[in-house]
């Protein structure tokens, strides 16, 4: 069977090797994502030409996320690369700063507002809380802070501060410059860091599309000013991801669960997808297999209905990449089977606004209501599987389409697996065989199963999805059902 939940392997030095990158195609990842916060943009190049080059691709199809680094509000470097602070010790934040001179009593700011951004008595958590700070007074450019948790702080660490709140801008000069690597990569999806509302979405979309990239746009919420604006930014977006490292300094680690519930269900509702991520099987950078609770922290994502489970460091830097992949796909699959994550009452109360959408809903009624072994979707744009997605459902969907670029867009939707196949030129009982004959070569179907199809009466147009058809797999026409 195919696994409904969706792997996404963040690319890095540990994948640079082309038989570590097979091994985690071959394991099953479904998307990759180029994390913009480190290399240049030779070495996201390099790897998208590696992917797209590796034998283990074969028939695959492999979306790929570009992640922008965004305005991650971080320390300078010290002299001596880090120091070590203790409790009660204390320490300059200090815009003006040389950049490399960093030692114990200051180091310099990247983000030279940070001074105007805070105040008397704020908490500021260094390398995601690993060092927490509290502001005592500003002078000028110099916050003076107080250690109230010690420990090494090395180069270019992040700050959040407790409760939010930090002003930066979402698109750095730098993002603008990756976003036209990512247009020229032609990537799927990019990803936006530390957006604060709809309008940081909005802008980014604009630039985006400036670029003449088709990219969905995934909105990480890891601010707790996004998280108190989630429903505008989920509308702005096209996906969102639970971003758990930076969201959980921001909000606190003990109120993640909840959040990652609320917006996992609330993108679903807004018929958009969601990305669970970070320290997911953290363990296994170091570690051939998973703890109990990075298994039950997957299995619990699965759950909430995420549609896709991130590795990070596990595949980018990691020392089992393929393990880590093999894991999550083997708690996944496992997770799938609980009653828990099929139910679904979405939606029965909706008025439908579009045909396409009302055809989607209907067709996953009746895939639930009837015996039903697959479902085939003729699509362009990927929207039509998208709407049957969000129903939780244990019939594998098929989105068939002529487009490259669809079949990688929906790697990123659970349930929905998609194949490069040109159906439209055929007449309808043509095109009937085909769909089965293909599901029958997966050993989807045999024959006498039944299989659901929808597509457009006007063939080629996006959006066109009027018609939802049952047909019996070597039989050629509708027939009865006792
Ligand atoms: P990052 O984003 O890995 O780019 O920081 C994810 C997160 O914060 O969880
Ligand atoms: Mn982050």
């Amino acid at each position: 069977m195919h696994r409904r939940t969706k792997i996404i392997a963040t690319l890095g030095p540990a994948t640079d090797n082309p038989l570590i990158l097979g091994k985690i195609i071959e394991a099953g990842v479904n998307l990759v994502r180029l994390n913009f916060s480190h290399g240049t943009a030779d070495t996201h190049r390099e790897r998208v030409k590696a992917l797209r080059e590796s034998p283990a691709l074969e028939w695959r199809h492999i979306g790929i996320i570009a992640d922008l680094q965004g305005p991650k509000i971080r320390i300078e470097r010290f002299a001596q690369d880090k120091i070590l602070l203790q409790e009660g010790q204390p320490f300059i934040l200090d815009a003006a700063c040389p950049s490399d001179a960093g030692n114990t009593e200051r180091v310099g700011l990247a983000y030279k507002q940070l001074p105007y951004d805070v105040k008397k008595g704020d908490i500021l958590l260094l390398d995601d809380g690993r060092i927490v700070l509290q502001v005592k007074r500003v002078a000028g450019v110099e916050i003076h802070c107080e250690t109230f948790v010690g420990g090494v702080l090395s180069n270019n660490k992040g700050i959040n501060r407790q409760g939010g709140g930090l002003s930066a801008e979402a698109l750095t000069h730098k993002d603008r410059q990756d976003l036209l690597v990512a247009a020229e990569l032609q990537v799927d999806y990019v990803a936006i860091s530390f957006p604060r509302d709809a309008n940081d979405m909005q802008q980014a979309r604009q630039l985006l599309e400036a670029t003449g990239s088709r990219a969905g746009l995934i909105a990480k919420i890891e601010r707790a000013e996004a998280l108190k604006n989630y429903e505008e930014i989920i509308k702005a977006s096209d996906a969102i991801m639970v971003a758990r490292g930076d969201l959980g300094v921001e909000i606190g680690d003990a109120a993640l669960p909840a959040a990652q519930k609320l917006l996992i269900s609330k993108a679903r509702d807004c018929n958009k997808a969601v990305i669970t991520a970070t320290q997911m099987m953290e363990s296994m950078i170091d570690n051939p297999i998973p703890t109990r609770a990075e298994v039950s922290d997957v299995a619990n994502a699965v759950f909430d209905g995420t549609d896709a489970v991130m590795l990070s460091a596990e595949t980018a830097a990691g020392r089992y990449p393929d393990k880590a992949v093999k894991a999550m796909d083997r708690v996944c699959r496992e997770a799938e089977k609980q009653p828990l994550a099929r139910k679904s009452d979405y939606r029965v109360d909706a008025t439908f606004g579009r045909v396409d959408e009302s055809i989607a809903m209907a067709s996953m009624y009746v895939a639930n209501h009837l015996n039903i072994q697959a479902i085939a979707s003729l699509t362009e744009s990927g929207s039509t599987v998208l709407w049957m997605s969000r129903i939780n459902s244990m019939i594998p969907i098929f989105a068939f389409s002529r487009h490259a670029e669809t079949c990688r867009k929906v790697t990123l939707y659970r349930g929905v697996h998609p194949v490069l196949f040109d159906l439209n030129c055929l007449d309808t009982i043509e095109l009937n065989c085909q769909v089965t004959d293909k599901l029958k070569q997966f050993g989807i179907v045999s024959d006498h199963d039944l299989v659901l199809i929808t597509k457009g009466d006007l063939k080629g147009i996006s959006g066109g999805t009027n018609v939802m058809k049952i047909i019996g797999v070597g039989q050629q026409q509708l027939f009865p059902i006792a």
